[in-house]
C-alpha cells in the first residue's frame, strides 16, 4: 500500500538526487558548507519539517523527519547534519522555552534564513556532561557565560547557539547565545575525517552577556531538557547512519551490476552476492528497529529510551559495516574519490561516535534492561 510516507520520502530522493547529490563530491573535497543543497532543502521547506504551522513550520512528525534525514544523507551526509542539527538546536526552545523565546528563535530556523547549533560537548567533557564548566551567572537583568564548546556541528555558520551551562553547583541550564551578541567567538574548522562539509569549530563564551529572556525555561533543569530531546535527535543520528548505508549499498550494487572479471558481471559471483544480501539484511533490520523506535518516542512509550539506543547502535554499526563492505565491492575503484563510496565510509565512521557514542548506548540500554524498561 502507497502511503504519504513513501510519497514524501519519494519527493525527497527526487530532490537528493537532483540537487543534492552531484555536489557532494565537491563539498566534501573543498570541505565547504554545502549552500547548492541547503538552497535546494530550503526551496522544499524541508528546514521547516518539524516546527508547528504558526512558527513557520509544516509541523510534521518524527517519521517525516528521519525519512528526510535518510534521503538526503543517502546523497550527503553533511547536508543531513546541517539539516539535522538545526532542529537539534531548536529543539529545547520548541519543547520548553517562552512564546517570546520561540518567536524570536524558530520562525527564521524553520524558513531556513537562520542556522542553530547545539553545543554541549566541552574540551574536557564528552560523554559525560555532569563534568560541564561553562558557566552562566546571572547579573541583575542578564546572563554572563564563559567557557569553550568544543566540535559543534553547524558553528561558525549557525545564527543560535543552545548552551548547556552550569547555573549552580548541580544544576545546569539551557541558554540561546546569538553569533552576534558580545563575546561569543569560533575557533577554527576542524579538519575532519567525514562529514567535511559540515561546519565544526570550537565555540568560545568569554563574558557572554544575554538578556534573561534568552535562557530556555527554567535555568536549573537544562539537564533534564537536553535528555528530553536525546530520544528524538538520536532517531535523526541513526537515520542519518541509515541513509548512508542506504547510499553506499545502492552505489555498490550498480557497479557491481556493470563490472566484469572473469568474463562475467561482479554481481554473478556467488561470493559477492552473499555479501550484498548480508548488506541488505543489515540495513532493513536497523530500519525495522529505527521505525519502531519511532513509534514508541511518539507514543511516549518509558520503552523509547532503550529502544532508540538500540536503533543508534544498530543502525550505526550496520552502516559502518555496508559502507566498508561497499568499498570492498568496488575493489581499487572504491578506495578512489571517483566513486561515492570512498568518502561514506568515511562520513559513516561518525554516527558511532556523536550523540552518544555506542559504548555509551551501551549502557543506557543495559540500565533500561535492569530497570525493567526494554523488554517488548
Ligand atoms: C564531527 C563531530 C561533530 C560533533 N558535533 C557536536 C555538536 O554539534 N554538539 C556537541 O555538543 N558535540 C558534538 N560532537 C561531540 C561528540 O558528541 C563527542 O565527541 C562524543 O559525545 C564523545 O565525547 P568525547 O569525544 O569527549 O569522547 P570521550 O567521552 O572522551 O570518550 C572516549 C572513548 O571512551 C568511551 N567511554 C567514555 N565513557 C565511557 C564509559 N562510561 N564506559 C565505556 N566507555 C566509555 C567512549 O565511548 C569513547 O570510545 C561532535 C563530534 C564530532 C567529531
Amino acid at each position: 500500500m502507497q502511503t504519504e510516507y513513501d510519497d514524501f520520502r519519494s519527493s525527497v530522493r527526487r530532490l537528493a538526487a537532483d540537487k543534492v547529490a552531484p555536489h557532494a563530491a565537491d563539498v566534501d573535497d573543498q570541505e565547504r558548507f554545502p549552500q547548492e543543497a541547503w538552497d535546494a532543502l530550503c526551496a522544499a521547506d524541508l528546514p521547516g519539517l518539524p516546527y508547528d504551522e504558526e512558527l513557520g513550520g509544516s509541523g510534521a512528525d518524527l517519521l517525516s523527519q528521519v525519512i528526510a534525514v535518510e534521503e538526503v544523507a543517502a546523497a550527503c551526509a553533511s547536508s543531513a547534519l546541517v539539516l539535522l542539527v538545526n532542529w537539534a538546536g531548536t529543539s529545547t526552545v520548541v519543547s520548553q522555552g517562552s512564546d517570546e523565546l520561540r518567536s524570536e528563535v524558530v520562525p527564521r530556523v524553520a524558513s531556513g534564513e537562520a542556522g542553530a547549533a547545539w553545543c554541549m560537548t566541552e574540551p574536557t567533557v564528552g560523554s559525560d556532561l555532569s563534568g560541564i564548566r561553562t558557566s552562566a551567572v546571572r547579573d541583575g537583568g542578564d546572563w554572563v557565560l564563559n567557557g569553550q564548546k568544543r566540535f559543534i556541528s553547524n558553528a561558525p555558520w549557525a545564527d543560535w547557539y543552545a548552551i548547556l551551562a552550569r547555573t549552580g553547583e548541580r544544576d545546569f541550564g539551557v541558554l540561546m547565545v546569538h553569533r552576534h551578541d558580545p563575546g561569543i567567538s569560533f575557533g577554527p574548522h576542524e579538519k575532519k575525517m567525514g562529514m567535511r562539509g559540515s561546519p565544526t569549530t570550537d565555540v568560545a563564551l568569554d563574558d557572554c552577556r544575554v538578556p534573561a529572556r534568552r535562557v530556555v525555561g527554567d535555568p536549573v533543569q537544562g539537564y533534564r531538557y537536553i535528555n528530553g530531546e536525546l530520544n528524538g535527535s538520536r532517531a535523526l543520528i541513526a537515520a542519518q547512519a541509515l541513509g548512508i548505508a542506504q547510499g553506499a549499498f545502492d552505489a555498490a550494487v550498480a557497479y557491481t551490476g556493470q563490472r566484469e572479471q572473469f568474463g562475467q558481471q561482479l554481481s554473478r559471483f556467488q561470493m559477492l552476492r552473499g555479501m550484498v544480501a548480508d548488506m541488505a539484511v543489515k540495513i532493513e533490520s536497523a530500519r525495522a528497529l529505527l521505525y519502531d523506535a519511532v513509534r514508541l518516542i511518539s507514543d511516549d512509550d518509558p520503552r523509547a529510551r532503550a529502544r532508540v539506543s538500540m536503533a543508534k547502535l544498530l543502525c550505526s554499526d550496520n552502516a559502518m559495516s555496508v559502507a566498508t563492505d561497499a568499498v570492498q565491492l568496488h575493489g581499487g575503484y572504491g578506495f578512489v574519490r571517483d566513486y561515492p563510496v570512498e568518502r561514506m565510509m568515511r562520513d559513516v565512521k561518525i554516527t558511532q561516535i556523536y550523540e552518544g557514542t555506542n559504548q555509551i548506548q551501551r549502557l543506557v540500554i543495559a540500565k533500561d534492561v535492569y530497570a525493567g524498561q526494554a523488554r517488548a
